[in-house]
């Protein structure tokens, strides 16, 4: 390949930027600041890479291109083909799918797509509560999902709190939906796809798997994949797979056209062809040695911290974690999952409160805390970091304070700045 020469211009000019707006511009720098300086422990979140950073900001976000590579509605898209050309092999490949849609904007456009290719308004979907895991777009009343489908929702075991498989069944029995999904937004553990294959197939639905939090331990081949085993399997693509933020839809074969169609032209317009081209980046990060490294790095940090959390009397529900993701009941040391977050953010650690399963507080107060290991594990923080971290955190929540000037809270900070020191966000 040519190297590129000095005046190549592919998109992004900071200097431009700063000199025409110094508001926007510093909110960028200031951005950079925030997450050098501090732990972020989001499991949603991560942190990508300049090379799909770079793609993002090009000028591939000019073009419209309706359509799918080679049928484009406009003149003009050649270029722009071969990035989506190369996206959605890359995707196939590294999922082992029969095929690939990659223009879904988000996880909840990717979302709306499933339900416009397999269900009518007024059917029937099978799906994880809200409280118990899932997600607003698994039929919650104030998401579309909930207002135009009949949504029906399992939930977990009183016991184990992981899923509840003989409500699933009894639900699937009871209510024949056209679709069961599996997946969620807190669900520390793996899910049975063999279970919901095979009841899918019992009751005549179609069974689909949102993997939005997990598909990046999927691509690093860290934890069994949904795709043998699901109809379709939609997906984001900025959670641990630590591309840009967008989504995409892997399915069989024969559900391809009922999927391309979904996306556009029934739920969307113009592609992002730019986040398309930072999504064909990421897929070919995916698909090295040292992803994978880093996907089993993810889990044996989150088991990591999720014990030390044990330890100090801030229990894991289900009793650990097989993923990314912890999820913390605060009642032991009675403290909400809202002043949980609030001491933590002011000493350094940014986490977010979580309902439990079962939580007598409501959703904006919340019993507990989840925290996840994607962006400290994309930092090369391994386990030792991990119990030091969740010291850090089992001392803010407990003995600290939302004031960030509390003593407690400086002195975590403290032990915070020592971290990110040693293992920075995007090093100089
Ligand atoms: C994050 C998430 C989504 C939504 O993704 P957005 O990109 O925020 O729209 C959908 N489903 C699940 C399970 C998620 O965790």
């Amino acid at each position: 390949m040519t190297p590129p020469s000095d005046d190549t211009f592919y998109g992004s000019d900071f200097g431009a930027l700063q000199s025409f707006d110094p508001d926007i511009a510093g909110v960028l720098l200031s951005e950079l600041d925030r997450i050098r300086s501090g732990l972020q422990l989001i499991a949603s979140e991560n942190l990508s890479s300049p090379a799909v950073l770079t793609a993002l900001g090009s000028t591939l976000s000019n073009k419209y291109a309706e359509g799918y590579p080679g049928r484009r509605y406009y003149g003009g898209c050649s270029e722009v083909d071969k990035a989506e050309q190369i996206a959605i092999d890359r995707c196939k490949a590294l999922f082992d799918a029969d095929h690939a849609n990659v223009q879904p904007h988000s996880g909840a456009s990717a979302n709306q797509a499933v339900y416009g290719a397999f269900m009518q308004p007024g059917e029937t979907i099978l799906a994880m509560s809200l409280p118990h895991g899932g997600h607003l777009t698994h039929g919650t009343k104030v998401s579309f999902s909930g207002k135009w489908f009949n949504a029906v929702h399992y939930g977990v075991d009183n016991e184990t709190e992981d899923i509840d498989y003989d409500q699933v069944a009894e639900l699937a029995r009871e209510h024949r939906p056209k679709v069961i999904l599996a997946g969620g937004s807190a669900i520390p553990r793996l899910i049975d796809f063999e279970f919901f294959r095979n009841l899918a197939d019992e009751v005549g639905a179609i069974f689909w798997v949102d993997a939005a939090h997990f598909i990046g331990l999927v691509a690093g081949k860290a934890i069994p994949s949904p795709v043998p085993w699901a109809d379709v399997v939609s997906f984001t693509t900025h959670k641990v797979l630590r591309g840009p933020r967008s989504g995409a839809i892997v399915c069989k074969e024969e559900h391809a056209a009922k999927i391309d169609k979904a996306v556009f032209p029934m739920m969307q317009g113009g592609p992002q062809m730019h986040t398309i081209a930072a999504k064909a980046v990421n897929f070919k990060e995916c698909a090295t040695p040292e992803y994978a490294a880093y996907a089993k790095q993810v889990i044996a940090n989150a088991q990591q911290l999720a014990a030390t959390l044990g330890e100090n009397g801030i229990r894991p529900t289900t009793g650990g974690t097989d993923t990314h993701l912890s999820l913390h009941d605060l009642q032991g040391v009675g403290v909400t999952g809202k002043d949980a977050e609030a001491r933590a953010d002011a000493a350094g650690i940014v986490l977010n409160k979580n309902a439990i399963p079962f939580d007598p507080q409501k959703p904006n107060i919340a019993s507990g805390i989840r925290v996840g290991t994607p962006s400290v594990t994309t930092q090369g923080m391994g386990t030792e970091e991990m119990k030091t971290i969740g010291e850090l955190i089992a001392t803010a929540v407990t003995k600290g304070d939302a004031d960030p000037d509390h003593a407690v809270s400086k002195e975590v900070r403290a032990q915070v700045t020592d971290l990110v020191t040693r293992f920075p966000a995007y090093p100089r």
